[in-house]
């Protein structure tokens, strides 16, 4: 069967380079056009745009940026890679690649240094599947000045991350990544989409990041710990849940009564909470922590 030119290019470029690809950094790299395609539309990205591509890997999805965007800003992990891709775009100044750990590296300088002039910035990557959930926590947490995240995971994480409380892919993912963003499925990408191929399907969803939260909260730290304790024992009631992590497993009557107090049966499990029904929870859990 003829091989399209973006799996001859990879191959290529891995066989002239002597290349081992490294699973422990999930190099899987994308070998479709028309996901590559689905990506850019959802990026919606212009000149006025600076992207941050996190694991450019043989930046075939780098290239595509570099047409669109104002400014590209590529980080990547491994250092064998980096020589290739200051080759692959010596002639286009706008893009930069960095070599470093996107859980290490102070992002919010980098962006600045290199998409600062940008009128607004956004994420396009194909996250690595060891580290999608801290990657994206991280830049959702730390806040950095971004509009959208268009990100390919692992397909079970993204619709752990679209899930609806009550079901059973409802995690505390789900709720902290929609305090931060509205949420959308892009599309679903099939392991056959990859060299060399993965053992698991991906999926492409679009963050789009909130101005504000759309709950208020008096205290962040204490609703997101309020959010995990919520998830932690997913077979206990949430009195339980929440007595076992803040108050060594006592003070439950006093917990049943606070729940009683805004509207939420103290037998009813975490999982099928609402960020509003967390977000109260959190403001009603302050008070007994004062
Ligand atoms: N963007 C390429 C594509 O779409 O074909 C490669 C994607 S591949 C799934 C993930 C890339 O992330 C690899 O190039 C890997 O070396 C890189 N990577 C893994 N961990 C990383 C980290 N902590 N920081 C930056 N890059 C990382």
């Amino acid at each position: 069967m003829k091989q399209s030119p973006i799996v001859s290019r990879t191959r290529e470029l891995l066989a002239d380079h002597n290349l081992a690809l490294k699973k422990s950094l999930g190099q899987h790299f994308l070998v479709d056009e028309r996901v590559l395609e689905r990506i850019i539309d959802a990026s919606e990205l212009d000149v006025s745009t600076g992207v941050l591509e996190i694991g450019p890997g043989m930046g075939a999805l780098t290239e595509r940026l570099a047409d669109r965007a104002g400014a590209v800003l590529a980080v990547e992990i491994d250092g064998r890679l980096i020589p290739i891709l200051r080759e692959l775009f010596a002639d286009r100044p706008h893009v930069t690649v960095v070599h470093g750990d996107a859980l290490q590296v102070d992002l919010r300088e980098l962006m600045e240094r290199h998409l600062g002039s940008a009128e607004r910035r956004s994420v396009v990557a194909n996250l690595p599947y060891y580290a999608t959930s801290p990657i994206l926590m991280r830049l959702l947490e730390e806040r950095l000045p971004l509009d959208r995240i268009v990100v390919m995971i692992q397909k079970e994480v993204a619709e752990r991350i679209m899930a609806e409380p009550g079901t059973k892919e409802y995690g505390s993912i789900s709720v902290a990544v929609r305090y931060f963003a509205h949420v959308s499925w892009v599309c679903s990408v099939p392991r056959n989409c990859f060299v060399p191929r993965p053992q698991v399907d991906s999926a492409v969803i679009c963050l789009r990041i909130r101005r504000e939260p759309p709950v208020s909260v008096r205290n962040e730290d204490l609703f997101f710990r309020a959010v995990r304790a919520g998830f932690a024992q997913r077979r206990k009631t949430l009195t339980n849940a929440l007595s076992a992590a803040f108050f060594g497993g006592k003070r439950k009557e006093e917990l049943g009564g606070l729940l009683r107090e805004i509207g939420i049966d103290p037998n009813r499990r975490g999982e099928t909470l609402t960020l509003e029904e967390f977000a109260r929870l959190a403001d009603g859990l302050e008070q007994k922590l004062e």
